[in-house]
């Protein structure tokens, strides 16, 4: 059989990374990233010493494992032939064949990954700071409402292995490492996390970034809002949402372009400018594109 690839969602995260790293290596197949990794992955991988897996910016002829992803905006260019699914997103996913799908309401891949080879995982010391790791970064460290007491569970077992004595300690290094936009250009801030959705045939694109002090973006907010404006008019969205989440205050600024209405309903609030405070909203797989896609369901 040719090389299986696994690989996660364009934008790569933390978990995406890991999750297809530490997949590939227990069967046997080829890890694979669908863009450049970010700077919080690159520290963990540094840590662990481990190598950057390829980047396959185009998957074309290649047998696929998806992890961390299912839906068609989100997978590499190219990706036609796909073998299995391991995710915990909600499934936006058609194909012709029947396939092996393995999905969790969990907060990571990782705690997926973990409870499937327990055995494997427990013996590779490598692996388990991975997956750890992806956990800590996916559920924010155990703050985002994604956690479940499962993640907490395995992430202790997981810690033991990895030899991490102080887990959140441990959290905090892995979310500070891309935590200041200082001296980045827009775009990448934007774009380190960034989603495409589709509902209701709409195009709606969500990014966000993870800070430790929400001054850091409301000294750039001219900026923020110039380069979603031109986001919106070049790709053709009907909206398009960034998330700059503070991870100490436990909030988001949302910025958007689009039809205020659909945010003014989605969260319950009177917007006035191009963002609104949302306390408590750390997700956006939980708390913002759930209650944006339900307004353009209900029209
Ligand atoms: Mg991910
Ligand atoms: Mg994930
Ligand atoms: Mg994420």
């Amino acid at each position: 059989m040719a090389d299986i690839y696994v690989i996660g969602h364009k934008a790569p995260d933390t978990d995406t990374v890991c999750s297809a790293i530490v997949y590939a290596a227990i069967k046997g197949y080829k890890a694979a990233t669908a863009g450049p990794i970010n700077e919080e992955t690159q520290f963990v991988l540094d840590y662990f010493k481990v190598s950057v897996p390829e980047v396959l910016e185009n998957a074309a002829g290649k047998t696929l494992v998806l992890v961390d992803h299912n839906e068609p905006g989100q997978r590499v260019d190219g990706a036609e032939k796909i073998l299995e699914i391991i995710d915990h997103h909600k499934m936006n996913f058609n194909y012709p064949d029947p396939i092996f799908i393995h999905v969790e309401p969990v907060g990571s891949t990782a705690t997926i990954l973990a409870k499937m080879f327990p055995n494997e995982i427990k013996a590779n010391k490598t692996y388990a700071g991975l997956l750890l790791s992806a956990i800590l970064s996916d559920t924010v460290i155990f703050k985002s409402p994604t956690t479940t007491e499962e993640d907490k569970k395995i992430a202790e077992e997981l810690a033991k292995v990895a030899e991490i004595t102080d887990i959140v300690k441990f959290g905090v290094e892995v979310k500070k490492a891309k935590a200041s936009i200082k001296g980045k250009p827009i775009a990448d801030v934007i774009h380190v996390d960034f989603k495409d959705y589709d509902f209701k045939g709409k195009k709606v694109g969500i990014g966000q970034t993870e800070v430790v002090d929400i001054q850091e973006v409301y000294d750039r907010k001219d900026e923020v809002v110039n380069y979603l404006t031109e986001l919106k008019n070049s790709k053709g969205y009907d909206m398009v949402i960034f998330m700059a989440t503070d991870i100490i205050k436990e909030g988001t600024e949302l910025y958007y372009v689009g039809d205020a209405k659909i945010i003014e309903k989605a969260f319950n609030v009177k917007v006035e400018g191009p963002s609104v405070w949302l306390p408590g909203v750390l997700s956006r797989k939980k708390q913002v594109a759930p209650p944006v896609e339900k307004v353009y369901l209900e029209g």
